[in-house]
This record gives structure tokens, C-alpha cells and sequence, in this order.
């Protein structure tokens, strides 16, 4: 079986589970009209995962590291009650006024906030007072480290932590591949090992793209 028989499947399974709606589809049509790399969005049934994640622990507040054009931002806040808020960070202000205008869109403006800049120096900032339910770390691999890092100060305890790309294609236990991203699992890998503060497991994932893995992580 190929990575294309696989999608397939994938395709007609979800075709009966689950709907890519209107403000969804225009999210990604509006990222693709703007030239934003709309392909390394979570295809649709990751979304909706982490929707029901998100749901299942009735998540108030949740946190995004790594916004593009807001289609898994909207998957997520989606998952909130009226009074629940997202926060989302991204670097590329350009990618977070398309973000903003999809989030809009889809009727969401009121409980999104997309925060531009650097995501270290903008979690640098946060402080634990608020804790989040959910954290969704979606950014650049190299710095998987520090946002995991922050994000164990910044989740409450019993709360969510989920990674996205922990397999990478297979890269990851490739031994002959090095580049920042590569490394920037691994080195997650190294530090989770034994790390006290959380339970976690990795599962992997497959779609269109290719195989990769969430991390699923909860803060004990
Ligand atoms: N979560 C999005 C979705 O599924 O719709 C996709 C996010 S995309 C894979 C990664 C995003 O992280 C890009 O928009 C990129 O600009 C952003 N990014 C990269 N480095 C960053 C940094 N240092 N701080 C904040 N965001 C960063």
C-alpha cells in the first residue's frame, strides 16, 4: 500500500465524519490568493482532532504557536464557549492579518487574538496566571525546546500539550538527516525523556502530505 492509497482511504473514511465548511475552505483559498504557504496547514481531520481535544477537556482558553493563515485556529476556537478565548502567535505579520481577516470570516474575531512577533520573545512575556487548558505547538521545529518548555509553565496542571510533525516523513529517525528541524525533534525526544512534569506518547499521522506524529502530552 502506497502513501497515495492511504489518502484515499483517508479521504472516504472522513468523508463521512466530518465537513471542511465554507469559512474553512475560504481560509485556505484566502491563504493561497495571499501567497502564504497554505499547504502546511493541518489538513482538515487533524483540525477537527484537535477540536475535539480541545472539546473533551472543555477547554477555556488555548494557546497556538504558530498561526499562518488561522485554519487550525479556527478548528480550535471553535472547541471554546463563548467566554473562552484563544491566543495564537505568529511571526510573519503579513500571515497574521490574513489570519485575522479568515478568523473574522468565520465569525471568531471576538475570541481570537493572533499576537505577532518572534513566539520566544512573545511567550517570554506570558505569565502563568492565567494558565491555558490547551497548547497547540505548530512553529518552527528547531525551537520545539523552548516552546514546549513554556508551555509546561503555561499550561494548567491536567492540561494539553500536542506537537505536530514529531516523525517528520521518517527524517526524524533517519540518522543522516541534521537540519534544524530534524534536530529540533530530537532534541524534544531527549528532553521529554524522563521528564517528570508530563505523560506523554507520540501517535503517528498520515494524509496527503506523508507520515508524521502528534505528540500528545499531559501536564501532571
Ligand atoms: N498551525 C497552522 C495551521 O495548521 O493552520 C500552521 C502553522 S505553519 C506549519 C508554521 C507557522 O509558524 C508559520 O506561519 C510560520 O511563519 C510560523 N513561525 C515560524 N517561526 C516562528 C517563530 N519564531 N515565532 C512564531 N511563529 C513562527
Amino acid at each position: 500500500t502506497t502513501i497515495e492509497d492511504w489518502a484515499c482511504s483517508a479521504e472516504l473514511t472522513n468523508s463521512f465524519l466530518l465537513d471542511e465548511d465554507h469559512a474553512l475552505r475560504a481560509a485556505l483559498k484566502n491563504a493561497e490568493d495571499k501567497g502564504l504557504p497554505h499547504e502546511i496547514a493541518v489538513p482538515a481531520e487533524h483540525g477537527k482532532l484537535l477540536q475535539l481535544l480541545a472539546t473533551s477537556i472543555r477547554a477555556k482558553r488555548i494557546l497556538e504557536i504558530g498561526t499562518l493563515g488561522g485554519y487550525s485556529a479556527i478548528w480550535l476556537a471553535r472547541a471554546l464557549p463563548e467566554d473562552g478565548e484563544l491566543v495564537t502567535l505568529e511571526l510573519n505579520e503579513r500571515y497574521a492579518q490574513v489570519a485575522r481577516e479568515n478568523i473574522a470570516i468565520a465569525g471568531l474575531a471576538s475570541k481570537v487574538k493572533v499576537v505577532v512577533g518572534p513566539a520566544r520573545t512573545t511567550l517570554a512575556k506570558m505569565k502563568p496566571e492565567h494558565p491555558f487548558d490547551f497548547i497547540f505547538i505548530d512553529a518552527d521545529k528547531a525551537s520545539n525546546t523552548d516552546y514546549f518548555k513554556h508551555a509546561k509553565r503555561l499550561v494548567r496542571r491536567g492540561g494539553t500539550i500536542i506537537v505536530d510533525n514529531m516523525m517528520l516523513v521518517g527524517l526524524v529517525a533517519n540518522p543522516t538527516y541534521t537540519d534544524d528541524n530534524v534536530e529540533g525533534v530530537r532534541a524534544l525526544l531527549k528532553e521529554l525523556k524522563n521528564d517528570p512534569d508530563v505523560d506523554c506518547t507520540a501517535v503517528g499521522t498520515a494524509c496527503y502530505k506523508g507520515f508524521d506524529g502528534f505528540l500528545y502530552a499531559v501536564r501532571k
